[in-house]
């Protein structure tokens, strides 16, 4: 029989998503921010609060319905499960198909196998050879396709570590519906991702090198976000990794994994090199969704303040120190706060607190249940940049597989931490393409890794940027005269 209702004692919300309200809605982690549907969330980035926009009800999926998903192409896939989370109205195959046609490897994200039980899910191979393109290609995307159907227009302002302004960047360039103007911490980016952002010459694309380090550059987005009548003149947006739709947009490819290593009939866990905690958020939100993940396993490099958290309920920010993974150095992970809300039984007013004693005091207070509930799932590794160059030749060795090093601290935390029980597969997350950073490859094991035919005259390329002081106004007025000119 079919069911007109949902059955008592564990009424369905994958149901009531589906059939039974017209979009999805969002709340803010912070409780103080009206909700909104889908595109609303994906245009305005941050809740007005300050919070970062949730689902009201997370979706859910029985073991049939993750079973009928097993082999279905990769852009399919992603518009299903981005589908529960976008409601009805948007053309979410299409969108998909066009945003990994762009991909440079015909699985798009292809498992290789590192030793019995670990593989790579190789999420390097789009236009900037990072993972943030799997979710910007399409975002860049969705953006256009709203904006242009409201006949509205934005700027896009983020700050990035390396990989996401690069990425945001490709994702945005030329498309008629936005501006965008990328904040890097000068002399902190690799010289390939220096390049391929500041060689980006069209005329929708700004580049500023700001004199501090990556959460200087976060702050002064923030503190764009928080000038009221500036984000309103501007129409800002973002595109860093608080974007719901950008969290959303990387689930899929974990469901894609477990499916293809034999869920849900069989457990996998995940290990994760992790910065802004975007990433290994989407593997929980996987979870949440009924995905059977065994583990969560967090890498980190010295900048290492979520596995100090993990261990011993430590959330102390230190200052930011250099490492080979420029990714991951980072002290603030923004989006720790979408796990927090969770473990905090979704009290927006007790997270707001936690995260105001953050900012104020350096020192989140988190209650000892709600850290105990973390442990159960998360387990979190820290290596240095020595043991990241020796788990680059190590991976040479034993698996003739080149590394870069994000993708070599989550190979090494997958060793260390892996569930007991050997059955239970380990994936990692491949974050970059080895040669995004040759030095330290070449460095652990003698030899260079090529950049892929469409990037190799990326050393040659002219670049445009401008060098700004660690000042709001100042980053201001270069927002509004470059929104001016191509509106002009
Ligand atoms: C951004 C990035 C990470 C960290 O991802 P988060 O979502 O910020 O945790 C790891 N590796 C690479 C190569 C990245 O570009």
């Amino acid at each position: 029989m079919g069911f007109a209702y949902a059955p008592q004692g564990r009424p369905s919300r994958f149901r009531a998503a589906r059939f039974m309200s017209p979009a999805m809605e969002y709340i803010s982690t912070r409780g103080q921010a009206p909700a909104r549907d889908f595109e609303g969330v994906l245009l305005a980035g941050l809740a007005e609060d300050g919070g970062l926009f949730v689902p009201r009800h997370w979706p859910e999926l029985s073991p049939a319905e993750w079973r009928a998903m097993r082999g279905l192409a990769y852009p399919e896939l992603a518009a299903r499960i981005i589908g529960l989370f976008a409601g009805a109205g948007l053309p979410l195959n299409t969108l998909c198909q066009d945003a990994y046609a762009v991909f440079g490897h015909p699985a798009i994200v292809p498992l290789v196998q590192l030793d019995q039980r670990c593989f790579a899910l190789e999420l390097f191979h789009g236009p900037t050879l990072a993972f943030k393109d799997m979710a910007l290609q399409l975002l860049g995307r969705l953006f256009d396709h709203v904006l242009t159907k409201r006949g509205e227009r934005v700027t896009i302002v983020g700050a990035t570590s390396g990989d996401t302004g690069s990425a945001a960047i490709e994702a945005c360039r030329d498309r008629a519906a936005v501006d965008i103007v990328i904040l890097h911490p000068e002399g902190r980016t690799s010289e390939v991702q220096r390049r391929q952002m500041t060689s980006v010459l069209a005329a929708n694309v700004s580049n500023i090198a700001i004199k501090g380090d990556f959460d200087a550059c976060q702050d002064l987005v923030k503190a764009m976000f928080n000038d009221a009548p500036f984000r309103q003149e501007m129409r800002l947006s973002a595109v860093n990794s608080i974007n719901w739709a950008r969290i959303a947009a990387q689930i899929p490819y974990y469901v894609a994994a477990a499916l293809a290593l034999g869920a849900p009939d069989r457990p996998v866990a995940f290990s994760v090199p992790t910065g802004n905690f975007g990433n290994v958020l989407a593997a929980w939100a996987a979870m949440r969704m009924g995905l059977p993940i065994a583990k969560l396993i967090v890498g980190s490099n010295r900048n290492d303040i979520l596995a100090r958290f993990l261990a011993a309920n430590d959330m102390t920010a230190r200052p930011v120190e250099p490492s080979l993974s420029p990714s991951m150095d980072i002290q603030v992970s923004s989006n720790f706060e979408r796990l927090l809300f969770e473990l905090l039984g979704r009290d927006g007013a007790i997270t707001a607190e936690a995260m105001r004693r953050f900012r104020s005091e350096g020192r989140m207070p988190i209650p000892d249940a709600a850290w105990r509930e973390a442990t159960r799932l998360f387990a979190g590794f820290t290596l240095d940049d020595a043991g990241t160059l020796a788990e680059i030749r190590h991976l040479h060795q034993a698996a003739g597989y080149l590394a870069d090093p994000h993708t070599a601290v989550g190979t090494a935390a997958a060793r260390a931490l892996a569930p007991e029980d050997p059955a239970i597969p380990v994936v990692v997350a491949a974050t970059a393409h080895p040669a995004k950073f040759p030095d330290a490859v070449e460095r652990a094991t003698g030899l260079r890794p090529p950049l892929p035919a469409r990037l190799a005259d990326l050393y040659v390329r002219e670049e445009r940027f401008s060098v700004l002081a660690d000042d709001l106004g100042a980053v201001e007025d270069a927002v509004r005269a470059h929104a001016r000119r191509n509106t002009a």
